[in-house]
């Protein structure tokens, strides 16, 4: 059994290496969560922030909420949505 440095989880399968460099071994879902970039829109207009994940050549909203950009928020409402368009 492998200890992930990141999450802290112990796993069997092959390690993926940190993208963050130095050649980190960490588990394969922590290698997923660091391939997608997370980034908010915000439309003034309605006064809703979109929740957009990129991953390789997919651009995908994964969530929403109303008000202004919030990492907290961001966090809570993650993959409440799903829609993808390429
Ligand atoms: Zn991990």
């Amino acid at each position: 059994m492998k200890g992930c440095p990141v999450c802290g989880m112990e796993y069997e399968d092959y390690p993926a290496l940190s993208r963050k460099g130095n050649c980190t071994k960490i588990c394969p879902d922590c290698g997923t969560r660091e391939a997608v970039k997370v980034y908010t829109l915000y439309s003034q207009e309605g006064d809703i922030t979109f929740i957009m994940e990129d991953k390789k050549n997919i651009t995908s909203v994964v969530g929403f909420y109303f008000g202004e950009p919030d990492e907290e928020a961001t966090r809570i409402f993650r993959g409440k949505l799903t829609a993808e368009f390429e």
